[in-house]
């Protein structure tokens, strides 16, 4: 199995790349913001608790977004996979290591992770301009768009010294055409 981490900020483009690497690898994309909008959506317990974070750009707590992860991963598993395209997960320090965790638990490992680079105003920017046709509540106020960049800096970007300590780090231009910034991703994964 190959399976690769597609990190970035919020808006750097994370989805729409997975949208097209997930067809190119034959890979499982698993988006733990997209199973959240799910549990959102259709009322759950875990939505109605997930929802109190994220309105406000804030991380559901670890524990209850790595059982949700690990538990989607059994799932697919049993579908024998080329590999996980794992898009938003992990996020802290203490997600890197249950999913490193996992992963030997399962026999297998996590080959990269592959970062798309973006500055925050242009970040700030799609949000906005995705808000207007996303219909995601967290995509239409500038006030929990910046919080999720802060949020960002304060738990998630640490993860590059993580993945670099292993040497599976590659950073990646995230401003370009889909197109371009496919190519540059394709480049990186062609190589593991
Ligand atoms: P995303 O679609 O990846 O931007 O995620 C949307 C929201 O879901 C985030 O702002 C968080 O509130 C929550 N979320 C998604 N993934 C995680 C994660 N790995 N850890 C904690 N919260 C998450």
């Amino acid at each position: 199995m190959t399976n690769i981490v597609l990190f970035g900020p919020p808006g750097a483009g994370k989805g729409t790349q997975a949208e097209v690497l997930k067809e190119k690898y034959q890979l499982i994309h698993l988006s733990t913001g997209d199973m959240f909008r799910y549990h959102m959506k259709n009322d759950t317990e875990l939505g109605k608790l997930a929802k109190t974070y994220t309105e406000k750009g804030h991380l559901v707590p670890d524990s209850v977004t790595n059982e949700m992860l690990k538990d989607e991963v059994n799932r697919q598993l049993e579908n024998n996979p080329n590999g996980f395209l794992f898009d938003g997960y992990p996020r802290t320090k203490d997600q890197a290591q249950v999913l490193t965790d996992f992963m030997t638990e399962k026999k297998t490992k996590i080959a990269a992770m592959v970062a798309l680079e973006v500055g925050d105003e242009i970040l700030v920017g799609r949000l906005l301009d995705r808000g207007k046709s996303s219909g995601r509540a967290d995509d239409a106020n500038e006030e929990v768009i910046r919080e999720r960049i802060a949020e960002y800096y304060r738990k998630t970007d640490v993860l590059k010294e993580y993945y670099q300590a292993e040497n599976k780090y590659y950073g990646v231009n995230g401003v370009g055409s889909v197109e371009e910034i496919t190519a540059r991703l394709t480049e990186v994964i062609g190589k593991l």
